[in-house]
């Protein structure tokens, strides 16, 4: 039978429950740490607020929390470890590579330039896999790729298509980020092309886009998209998101679409003051929001148990169970 891994070691699909499939510990930029007046939290300090705040998803039932940092994005097992261990949840963690513009470290693009960085990602991701990350003994459960707004650069199609023959070798699924949906189509046949399991990828945060005949040129793919950016409403009205999951719901593809918010207990470097006009925008943005806000709204619009079940429980256990 297949074995999930999460950070605390393997569990069976049985143990997953009901999934976040795509949030973060914490987020920081590749130099924030160069930041002579970044703030300095002892880890410890650290592990508390991220255990305070993933902790209370559990009262709504979650069992399972995907951490979707790629390497690049100072993903941090430790941290996952520690807060598995405070809050009881299972925590899994990826290895990856984030987008282009926003991620790509120096060492990678100098490499790039003499060196197959095809094969070296490729061999990452299967150590990260199937030995563990660094000295931890973890073992990263899934692999995260990603591309910018409206393009695929030559350096994130090599991470896709390493990520493709990592997949096809171990079997974790491919979950992806897009630049608000853009790409989603062409991530997903690259990705299959390159041998990928469709029924192994999330298209993510394909809720950015609002246009139920793009939506299904990714879903035809065979691939899950990703609602995983609720409460970020400065990027893409919750509103909007809402009638789209609603519009797929009807369509009959409650097997195909899964739930998260993309939050982060945490951004890490100088302490971040948002411009007054983005504050309202983000205000329902957590790790609890679908729970408080957005499954109710959806069930008064007359999705029911069965559909919220199969998007947070049954789709997640087939992508990481098969
Ligand atoms: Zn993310």
């Amino acid at each position: 039978m297949t074995k999930i891994n999460t950070v605390l070691g393997p569990i069976s699909p049985e143990q997953m429950g009901p999934t976040l499939m795509h949030e973060h510990m914490v987020l920081a930029y590749p130099g924030w740490d160069a930041d002579a007046l970044c703030e300095h939290l002892e880890f410890s300090e650290l592990a508390k607020i991220c255990a305070d705040a993933f902790g209370e998803v559990k009262q709504y039932g979650v069992k399972t929390v995907v951490d979707a940092s790629p390497n690049d994005l100072w993903r941090n097992v430790e941290l996952d470890r520690i807060v598995a261990e405070k809050t009881g949840l299972n925590i899994i963690c990826a290895t990856g590579m984030y987008y282009e513009g926003e991620g790509m470290p120096a060492y990678l693009k100098f490499r790039s330039q003499v060196m197959d960085i095809v094969t070296e990602l490729y061999e990452t991701f299967m150590h990260e896999i199937t030995v563990g990350i660094g000295k931890t003994g973890i073992k990263a459960g899934a692999i995260k790729v990603a591309t910018s707004h409206g393009a695929i650069t030559p350096y994130e199609e090599k991470v896709l298509k390493a990520a493709a023959k990592a997949q096809k070798e171990t079997g974790v699924p491919i979950l992806t980020h897009t630049q608000q949906g853009t790409m989603g189509p062409e991530q997903a046949a690259l990705l299959i092309s390159e041998g990928a399991d469709a029924k192994k990828i999330v298209i993510g945060h394909m809720c950015g886009n609002a246009n139920l005949e793009y939506q299904m040129s990714v879903i035809d793919k065979g691939v899950c998209v990703g609602f995983d950016r609720w409460g970020i409403d400065f990027l893409f009205p919750d509103n909007l998101r809402r009638a789209t999951v609603l519009g797929l719901l009807g369509l009959g593809f409650a097997d195909r679409i899964v739930l998260s918010q993309d939050c982060n207990a945490k951004i890490l470097g100088r302490p971040l003051v948002m411009p007054d006009f983005i504050q309202p925008l983000i205000a329902n943005w957590s790790y609890t929001h679908i729970f408080k806000n957005i499954i109710p709204q959806l069930k008064q619009a007359g999705v029911t148990a069965a559909q919220v079940n199969q998007m947070l429980v049954e789709n997640p256990r087939r992508i990481f169970g098969g």
